[in-house]
């Protein structure tokens, strides 16, 4: 290592840079007394071109500050050179080093103004001077009625043409002015959530040749790891947005223990995106590359959150548009208040975010509701945030949206049908009706924080109906002081329990005789408390709970394809309907050679599955030619009748064997026949053949897979249960396989089956048969459980 007496420390001619030099100089001296240091001053392109005109965002410009520095290292004639940061371009030539990256000064930019008026006070239309655009937007920002007239030059340059020209305020960075001790011309510092600082914005680079380690181990002396580590995730965050000084573009990071925080901004036609991640500090670098995904993410995927109100309860009464908007979402955010079946119109990949638990209401998880909601935006995903009721009424749908506000993440909301007129409604209550009421007043029932409370002096005197939501806690306070301020004790009172769902239950009473009548009946939210003489309209009006099935909650096992039709017959008869597939059919015809079918006269199918799986893949219809075709079960045929198909013939019953005997009325002796079945079809066709004298063959069309599912989730769906239904065996034994056969869990649940079969397997595996079905099908259940109701 060759050791140097004297050190010379290339540097601009700026006045700014002379004096980074300088700095640089008195901390390296203080260091290393014995050594003298010089400083030579360099012209640079950018220099000599800073005095014509030069006007364009080339990015390249940077490297117009350092060429001639950088040359004059390489060749030796300086040992060192000090730059600021930001002129750094991306790159070293070779040969060239960052030696050292000492203190850093303050990042923040400033405002200079003429009468010393911070930004926000400035008269309108003022003219501010500046020519990045960074700057702009961020100025733009805050005061869109300032008018920004470019500034260029160093700055004394701008200080002065601040003074004599047109400008009435200068933004600059409060680095290069500390530095040449004119902090005192400041008016304003601008924090980061209001200007985004250049990366590395106030930091130095000092440069050297790689070889030369004398001076390295003396740059070392000066090296503050932290600015270095800083710094580095910086100017990754510019290289990967391409930052020349013309991108609008600007970062921060900021060292809080042993943890990083890096803010960032983006502009892009006119855009400005802002994004803020924080990570451990050892991951460095990858922190840039983490925000600027986010960032990235926003712009071109543009994410978006739909706030929602998905109606009381009742499937039905989610909005067309409420749909929708659950069918596009990338991720449901969803709370306990809204009816599961929603969901099955989500995206199979759609990530769903249940955030409720029992406490709705509580901050804690808002607080996690609106962070979840951000996060999941700015990954660019479109985000539906689904609701009870309407967003608005009661729904904390204003807070979520002035939290995604803060990021800019463009949202739209869908209004739900709320639950104050809803499940009134439901139980024959209009809120208005005429002669009786005129208006209505929808209220909440919590007081407030501080244990503030409505004017019940005020609402006492309403004549209109009176409607408390979440009001079941307060509810001798509510009547109480309705009754202590005027209003007639014998108003009629009802209290709706999970209005508009098999559960609904009204209790009814007046202002003086509710309170008791609730506590007797043990009231449980949510509930709407409904005060004014339209409560007994429903006397006359009451046509939800007069429903077939209302009050069943019916589980349906079939595989998930299948059960939408089952359910939406339950919901129709005004029963819940909930779903937990315990089998799944899988086709087996993609790979059938379908021309094998000329040699059969007779083709049997003896279910809905076969049918379907059969004509999936089928690739023309004519080579069916003229083919006899024979089905058992109704639901059979009329799945042939939808591939335009009418059978042959149909058994009376539905046994599989009939169809074997009534194919011999339309086939010869020795014919093949085919029976289209599932792979555990207990029916075995070969055993026919010597009793019919026909060539029987089966054919698996599909497979039935058992699907077993976690012991807690059956349990889970099983609350509040009151049928479950079996329209297979299979579903019954995954059934008991699931709860790993212990059905001690299970109590009050009533069993209900497709028919004998099944029956048959539900007693064998220990599960009563409360209920069997007359007709072999799935209405057939239904219609036999309303009759045992
Ligand atoms: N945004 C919702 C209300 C949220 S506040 C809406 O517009 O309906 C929650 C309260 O709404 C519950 O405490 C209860 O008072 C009421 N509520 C919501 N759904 C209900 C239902 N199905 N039956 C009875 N009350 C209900």
């Amino acid at each position: 290592m060759m050791k140097k007496n004297k050190v010379v420390i290339g540097t601009r001619g700026s006045l700014l840079a002379v004096a980074q030099s300088k700095h640089v100089r008195s901390m390296l001296q203080e260091i290393y007394p014995e050594i003298e240091f010089e400083i030579k001053e360099i012209v640079t392109t950018g220099d000599v071109d800073l005095r014509t005109n030069w006007n364009n965002s080339d990015t390249s410009l940077k490297s117009l500050f350092t060429k001639e520095i950088e040359k004059e290292l390489l060749d030796g004639t300086i040992h060192l050179a000090v730059h600021s940061m930001k002129d750094m371009p991306a790159e070293s030539p070779a040969g060239l080093i960052c030696g050292s990256i000492p203190e850093r000064e303050d990042y923040r930019d400033v405002v200079v103004s003429k009468s010393n008026l911070k930004l926000s006070e400035l008269p309108e239309g003022s003219v501010v001077g500046t020519s990045s655009l960074r700057r702009t937007m961020a100025v733009k920002e805050m005061r869109p009625d300032l008018v920004i007239e470019p500034i260029r030059g160093n700055i004394h340059t701008r200080l002065r043409k601040l003074k004599e020209e047109n400008f009435d305020a200068i933004v600059l960075a409060a680095a290069g002015l500390k530095r040449v001790g004119l902090e005192n011309e400041i008016t304003q510092y601008l924090e980061t959530h209001e200007m985004m600082p250049a990366p590395a914005q106030g930091a130095l680079c000092i440069q050297c040749k790689e070889d030369d380690l004398f001076i390295r181990e003396i740059l070392s002396s000066i090296t503050e790891k932290e600015v270095e580590e800083v710094v580095e995730i910086e100017r990754e965050f510019s290289r990967i947005f391409d930052g020349g000084c013309h991108t609008p573009m600007g970062c921060s990071a900021e060292i809080i223990g042993d943890e990083i925080c890096l803010k960032g901004m983006y502009c892009h036609e006119e855009v400005v995106y802002k994004g803020e991640v924080t990570g451990k500090r050892e991951e460095g670098k990858s922190l840039a590359q983490k925000l600027a995904g986010i960032i990235r993410g926003r712009l071109m995927n543009k994410g978006k959150v739909y706030i929602v109100g998905a109606g009381p309860g009742d499937l039905e009464l989610l909005s067309l548009k409420a749909k929708r908007c659950v069918e596009e979402a990338d991720c449901i955010v969803y709370d306990r208040l809204i009816n599961k079946r929603i969901l099955k119109f989500a995206k199979p990949d759609a990530e769903l975010i249940y955030l409720g638990k029992l406490n709705t209401e509580g901050g804690v998880i808002q607080d996690e509701i609106n962070k979840t909601l951000v996060r999941e935006a700015l990954k660019g995903k479109v985000v539906t945030r689904l609701k009870g009721g309407d967003p608005f009424v009661f729904g904390r749908g204003g807070e979520e949206i002035q939290e995604i506000l803060k990021d800019e993440i463009p949202f739209e909301v869908v209004p739900g049908i709320t639950s104050s007129i809803s499940v009134p409604a439901y139980s024959g209550i209009p809120v208005t009706h005429r002669g009786i009421s005129r208006s209505f007043h929808v209220f909440t029932g919590h007081t407030m924080e501080d244990g503030g409370w409505h004017n019940f002096d005020a609402i006492a005197k309403l004549k209109g109906t009176l409607v408390f939501l979440m009001g079941v806690k307060n509810l001798d306070l509510i009547t109480g002081d309705l009754i202590k301020n005027g209003k007639d004790p014998e108003t009629p009172v009802g209290i709706i329990e999970k209005g508009s769902t098999s559960k609904q239950r009204v209790i009814r009473g007046t202002l003086s005789t509710i309170v008791e009548i609730a506590k007797k009946e043990d009231v449980k939210p949510p509930a709407i408390i409904i005060i004014g003489g339209v409560v007994n309209l429903r006397d006359e009006f009451n046509w939800f709970e007069k429903k077939e099935l209302f009050g069943k909650k019916i589980l349906v096992t079939r595989d998930e394809k299948q059960a939408e039709a089952m359910s939406s017959v339950i919901e129709k008869k005004g029963g819940e309907a909930v779903e937990l597939p315990l089998i799944q059919i899988e086709d087996q015809m993609k790979d059938y050679d379908y021309s094998e079918i000329k040699k059969y006269s007779c083709l049997l199918f003896n279910s809905q599955n076969a049918v379907r799986s059969f004509f999936r893949y089928l690739p023309d219809m004519r080579l069916l030619g003229d083919i006899k075709i024979g089905v058992v079960g109704v639901k059979t045929k009329e799945e042939l009748s939808k591939v335009k198909l009418v059978p042959d013939f149909m058994p009376e019953e539905y046994i599989g064997e009939l169809l074997a005997k009534e194919a011999c009325d339309c086939t010869k002796e020795e014919d093949k026949i085919l029976f289209v079945t599932s792979d555990i079809s207990p029916n075995n066709p070969e055993e026919w053949s010597a009793k019919y004298k026909r060539n029987f063959e089966k054919l698996a069309a599909y497979k039935t897979v058992k699907i077993k599912k976690d012991k807690s989730e059956v349990e889970e769906t099983l609350k509040g249960v009151d049928i479950v239904t079996f329209l297979s065996s299979s579903t019954v034994e995954a059934f008991v396989e699931s709860l790993d056969g212990n059905l001690d869990g299970i109590k009050g649940v009533k069993f209900a089956s497709i028919g004998p079969v099944t029956s048959e397997t539900m007693k064998k595996l220990g599960l009563s048969v409360d209920i069997e079905a007359k007709i072999f099908t799935a209405e057939g259940v239904l219609k036999s459980i309303e009759e045992a109701m």
